[in-house]
């Protein structure tokens, strides 16, 4: 069975995967969980049944993602072709939801008291544009107060070099994003202003450590072109 790492909440489970334990071949080596890479549709179902199996949940569920802002409220498993949307909430439990990336921010809500959990896949755009705060409106909608939040590994500021005008065009949104690079050059710090965006609504927000590019363990789409995806995963027990 697949080992990974999970954190326990008073009844939510939050988990982020890595590189290692799946069946997909090079270049998706090996548990790739994104369907649209053009890895083997086969090994991408068993990689996600592990993650499911992993974690203790029924199914893994995980949207086509646009870097848009729409937030889907899921009930089970999608028969056919899932939505388009880059968050999703549920009140079902040991249904989990994935969020997937390879660079992009992968962030995790969870009102385990109330019954209510989220994933948004924030990249740069996603993250301007507000797919975050529109995540904690739908879980407040859903009943959720009491928020806590899981922000995983992503491109760090050191990494994650922009022009200047898209730089400055983001920090009119959100400052704290306005980073350099180590070579003192603009960049965008990416989880630093999804942090900005979820502290006032969190008791309790981490952001985990690590950099997509500069950890092998992770897949990245700035530093290996085509290849993998990984996912954070939330769920209600
Ligand atoms: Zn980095």
């Amino acid at each position: 069975m697949l080992a990974l790492p999970v954190e326990h909440v008073d009844g939510a489970g939050f988990a982020f995967t890595t590189r290692e334990g799946g069946v997909s071949r090079a270049p998706y080596d090996s548990l790739n969980l994104g369907s649209h890479v053009g890895d083997d549709p086969a090994a991408v179902a068993e990689n996600r049944r592990r993650v499911a199996e992993a974690v203790g949940a029924r199914d893994l569920v995980v949207a086509e993602q646009v870097h848009g802002t729409t937030v889907v409220e899921v009930t089970g498993p999608w028969p056919d072709v899932p939505p388009h949307a880059d968050a999703l909430v549920t009140r079902v439990p040991r249904l989990a939801l994935g969020v997937l990336v390879a660079d992009c921010t992968p962030v995790l809500l969870a009102a385990p008291g109330e019954g209510v959990v989220g994933v948004a896949h924030a990249g740069r755009k996603g993250m301007t544009d507000g797919v975050v705060p529109a995540l904690v409106e739908a879980m407040r909608d859903l009943g959720a107060t009491a928020l806590l939040g899981r922000i995983g590994p992503s491109v760090c500021a050191r990494c994650y070099e922009v022009p200047e005008a898209l730089r400055a065009a983001v920090a009119a949104q959100v400052p704290l994003a306005r980073s350099v690079t180590r070579h003192g050059t603009p960049s965008l710090d990416v989880a630093g202003g999804v942090l900005e965006q979820l502290a006032p609504h969190c008791w309790d927000v981490e952001q985990l450590p690590g950099c997509t590019v500069e950890r092998d363990d992770l897949f990245s789409f700035r530093r290996d072109g085509v290849t993998g995806r990984s996912a954070g995963v939330v769920w209600l027990a």
